[in-house]
């Protein structure tokens, strides 16, 4: 659902080599933190007209795989707002073809990066949809609370939804999801409010998740979970046994939070992987959230589809009579073959009318002999 732009090649170049005498994790290597500062250079060099040119690239990779609604973060922490102007350029640009809801996402943060709060109202002047901000990358506890007091406030002020990189660390001292939760239910904003990540309270004592976890139910919050990038951020600074770092999915859904699966990052400094594809996400939550039973692999489906139709504040969402006639088809006979075989969308519909299309592959495997086709299915 969400999406970074940049590429992996900054990786090897800049800020951080792995040290082989000191460990890996007092440098952070692979954590979010690294690349944070791997970013932090990048954006230095950015263009309006580069930054349009790869997201075009990936939102063409996101229709493919049947992705018509995008939410994507977009980085204010630059006095030019160069990806801020791409991205609203863009917007327009491609007209109805997608819907693209944009966030104005402080990566350095809003108290402590220089003129932060400044440059978020100026993008929300510009005309993002969603306020962010990134309360546990800011330099102090009572900065973060503020930053997300700041976005809420905002977000109100001007009639917006809020979406927060929340909590996106092991540390369970990072409890500003609370914060959140305190200002929706203060500001009457139930509905409109989405923490992602929130990977801390994988690592929160249980007395404390359980209390929190009833607070977003009451507040009526979104929580979005990033299987991809958080799989491979979380517990960088772990000796064995390493955390898995994830936010509590099974807890929060039997609670009857709205939970979603977002894809986050697109080959960038966080995450070098990734084509676009939600389904990609879901299979990996399936294992790494342990979602294997028969429901909750049907869950993962509403993970990707359904509930962050309600966390972006679609109208019209479904399969449904007067519904709009958005939709895509799998080549899989099953939404358990869908999901096993990350199958390939075979038609994608937007309003009516085709606008993707995969031939699946045909594969053969000789056998006694003889050429055979296999299509992975049961008999
Ligand atoms: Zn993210």
């Amino acid at each position: 659902m969400s999406g970074r732009i940049g590429r992996s090649k900054f990786k090897q170049g800049l800020a951080f080599r792995r040290c082989w005498i000191c460990s890996s994790a007092a440098r952070g290597w692979g954590s979010l933190f690294e690349g944070i500062a791997i970013w932090a250079e990048r954006v230095k060099t950015l263009s309006v007209d580069d930054v349009k040119r790869r997201v075009r690239t990936v939102l063409r990779w996101q229709l493919a795989n049947g992705v018509q609604f995008v939410r994507s973060h977009v980085d204010v922490c630059d006095p030019e707002l160069r990806a801020v102007r791409a991205l609203l350029e863009l917007r327009e640009e491609i007209g109805d073809q997608m819907t693209l809801q944009l966030v104005a996402f402080p990566q350095q943060g809003i108290l402590s990066f220089e003129g932060g709060e400044e440059l978020m109202r100026k993008a929300v002047e510009m005309g993002v949809d969603v306020v962010g901000a990134i309360p546990h990358f800011e330099l102090t506890r009572e900065y973060g609370e503020r930053s997300v007091k700041f976005a809420m406030a905002l977000a109100a002020d001007k009639g917006l939804r809020v979406d927060i990189h929340c909590d996106e660390t092991d540390d369970d001292h990072s409890r500003f999801v609370e914060v959140m939760a305190a200002e929706t239910i203060r500001l009457g904003m139930g509905g409109r409010v989405t923490a992602s990540h929130t990977t801390a309270m994988h690592s929160y004592n249980n007395a404390y998740a359980y209390r929190l976890i009833n607070n977003l139910k009451r507040a009526g919050m979104h929580m979005v979970t990033n299987p991809l990038d958080n799989a491979t951020l979380q517990g960088r600074f772990d000796s064995y046994p390493i955390r898995r770092g994830h936010t509590r999915v099974k807890e929060l859904l039997s609670a009857g939070v709205n939970v979603c699966v977002g894809h986050d990052s697109v080959m960038d400094p966080w995450y070098p992987l990734g084509y676009g594809d939600p389904m990609q996400a879901a299979f990996v939550l399936a294992h790494y959230g342990q979602m294997s039973g028969h429901d909750e692999l049907r869950t993962l489906i509403d993970m990707i589809t359904r509930n962050p139709a309600e966390a972006l504040g679609l109208e019209d969402y479904g399969l449904e009579v007067g519904c709009r006639a958005d939709l895509c088809a799998f080549a899989a006979p099953t939404e358990m073959d869908a999901i096993r075989l990350v199958a390939p969308r075979k038609l994608v519909v937007r309003a009516g009318k085709v606008v993707a299309r995969t031939e699946p592959a045909h594969t053969t495997v000789v056998w006694d002999g003889r050429e055979e086709q296999v299509d992975f299915l049961k008999p």
